[in-house]
C-alpha cells in the first residue's frame, strides 16, 4: 500500500538502473516518470504527492504545491470559466462517493490564470471501513485535442448551414415542376423528378442533422430547461405522433406506469385516473425532438404491429420508452447504435433512408440534462428504447414555474 509520504525531488532523479529496493523509491520514479499529471491528497484535500506533469500542466512548482490544498492549486471552472461549486468539483465529490470521479472535459485555471482544457479522473482509496482516506487524480491536457475538435465542428457546421439554401431552393423548384397546377411534366419525367424530390429532402435532412449533431457535440444546442411534467407532455405528444404510426396502418398505444393503459381519448364514465406527476427540468422543445425520433424510427423500421410510448419512474428517475414490434437490432449491433453514422446493415433496414445521426443526437440532449438513454431489442421481437431523466419534486417543479414567472 502506498504511504502518504511527502514525494522528494530527488527520487525521480534516480537512476532507472540502479538498485530499487526501496518500495517508495521505485514508486516515486514510475510516477514522476509519467507524462500525464498524478496528483495524491489526503482525506483533507491536502497534496500529499504531485509529479512534475502535474506540475507543469497546473504552473505549480512541486515544492510549492505539497503540502497545501488541491483547490488552490487545481482551480477547477466550467466552460464559462466560472469556478465549479463545491458540489460539482470533483475533488469535493470524492469524498463522499466511494466510486471513481471521471470529467472528460474541465477547465483548469493554471497559476497563471490560463485557461487549460483537460481531462480528469480522480479514484479514491478506501479503508477497511470503506472510508474515502485519499484520492489519487490522473489527469491530461487536451487543449490540443479539443481545439482540433473545435475546428472540425466549426467545418461543419458552416458548411452544412451554407449548404441548406441551395438545397432548400432545389427542392422548392423540384415541388414546383411535380406540382400539377404549375407545370405540365410526361409520366417518365414526373418519375424522375420524384426520384430527384425524394433525394433532394434527404440530402437536406443530412445537413440539418449534421449542424444539429455538431452542435449537440460542442454545447452550442440552445437550451431553455422548465419544470415539465413528463406525462401530460407524453400524451399530447403521442396524440400528434400516432397518425404517422396509422398511416402506415400501425397500432398506437400510450401507457402510464408499468401496467395500467391510460386511454386519455375514451374517459370511461367520467372516471378520472389518478396518476403520479412526473416532473422533469428539460428543454421541452428538445425532449419533443428525441420522442419524435425515436417515434419516427419506430414506425420506419416497423412493417407491421404496435408502438407503444409510454412513462413510469420511482421517486429520483422518470422513464419514458418507446417500443415497437419491428424487426429488432442485432445484438452484435446494440453497442454502436448512438454513435455518429452508425446504420443497422440488414436487408429489412438498408433499403431504408436515414442518416445515421438520430440516435447520436437524441444521446447529446438526453445528456444534456444528465439523463441516460438505451435500446434492449430482440430481433424479430422488436425495439424498446428507454431515457431515464432526473425527477424533481412537485414541489421544486411549482417553485421553478413560480420563478420563471416573474
Ligand atoms: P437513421 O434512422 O437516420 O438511420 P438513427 O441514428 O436514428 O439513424 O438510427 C441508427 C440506426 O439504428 C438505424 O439506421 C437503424 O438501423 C437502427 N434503428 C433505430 N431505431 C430502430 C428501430 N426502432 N428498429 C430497428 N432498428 C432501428
Amino acid at each position: 500500500m502506498f504511504g502518504l509520504g511527502k514525494s522528494s525531488s530527488a527520487a525521480h532523479k534516480a537512476p532507472l538502473t540502479g538498485d530499487l529496493g526501496d518500495e517508495k523509491l521505485r514508486f516515486e520514479v514510475i510516477v514522476n516518470a509519467i507524462e500525464d499529471g498524478v496528483i495524491l491528497v489526503d482525506s483533507q484535500q491536502v497534496i500529499q504527492l504531485i509529479n512534475p506533469g502535474a506540475s507543469t500542466i497546473c504552473g505549480w512548482p512541486a515544492q510549492d504545491a505539497n503540502g497545501i490544498s488541491v483547490l488552490s492549486v487545481m482551480k477547477l471552472a466550467n466552460d464559462k470559466g466560472e469556478p465549479l461549486a463545491d458540489n460539482e468539483n470533483p475533488f469535493v465529490q470524492i469524498f463522499k462517493q466511494q466510486e471513481a470521479v471521471k470529467a472528460g472535459n474541465v477547465t483548469l485555471i493554471n497559476k497563471d490564470n490560463q485557461q487549460v482544457c483537460i481531462s480528469l479522473t480522480i479514484s479514491p482509496l478506501l479503508d477497511e471501513n470503506k472510508q474515502v482516506t485519499a484520492a489519487v487524480a490522473v489527469f491530461r491536457d487536451v487543449s490540443e485535442e479539443r481545439a482540433e475538435e473545435k475546428k472540425r465542428g466549426d467545418f461543419i457546421s458552416t458548411a452544412s448551414h451554407e449548404m441548406r439554401t441551395p438545397v432548400a431552393a432545389i427542392e422548392g423548384y423540384l415541388a414546383l415542376a411535380l406540382n400539377e397546377k404549375v407545370s405540365t411534366i410526361d409520366a417518365r419525367a414526373r418519375d424522375y423528378l420524384e426520384k430527384a424530390h425524394s433525394s433532394t429532402q434527404h440530402l437536406g435532412q443530412l445537413f440539418q442533422d449534421l449542424l444539429t449533431s455538431s452542435k449537440a457535440e460542442d454545447g452550442r444546442l440552445t437550451s431553455h430547461p422548465k419544470a415539465v411534467e413528463l406525462g401530460d407532455f407524453l400524451e399530447k405528444l403521442s396524440s400528434d405522433l400516432r397518425f404517422s404510426a396509422e398511416k402506415k396502418g400501425l397500432f398506437t398505444d400510450f401507457k402510464v406506469g408499468s401496467s395500467n393503459t391510460i386511454d386519455a381519448s375514451k374517459p370511461k364514465g367520467g372516471e378520472r385516473n389518478i396518476r403520479p406527476l412526473y416532473y422533469v427540468y428539460v428543454d421541452p422543445d428538445r425532449l419533443r425532438e428525441v420522442i419524435t425520433n425515436l417515434f419516427d424510427n419506430a414506425v420506419k423500421y416497423t412493417p407491421e404491429g404496435k408502438i407503444t410510448l409510454g412513462i413510469t419512474g420511482d421517486k429520483n428517475v422518470v422513464q419514458c420508452y418507446v417500443k415497437d414490434t419491428g424487426p429488432g437490432i442485432p445484438a452484435a449491433d446494440v453497442p454502436h447504435l448512438f454513435q455518429k453514422f452508425y446504420r443497422v446493415d440488414s436487408s429489412a433496414t438498408r433499403t431504408i433512408g436515414g442518416t445515421g445521426l438520430g440516435l447520436f443526437i437524441c444521446k447529446k440532449i438526453v445528456e444534456q440534462y444528465n439523463g441516460r438513454i438505451w435500446v434492449e431489442s430482440e430481433v424479430d421481437k422488436g425495439s424498446s428504447f428507454y431515457i431515464n431523466l432526473p425527477r424533481i419534486s412537485t414541489e421544486r417543479a411549482q417553485e421553478l414555474q413560480a420563478s420563471s414567472k416573474n
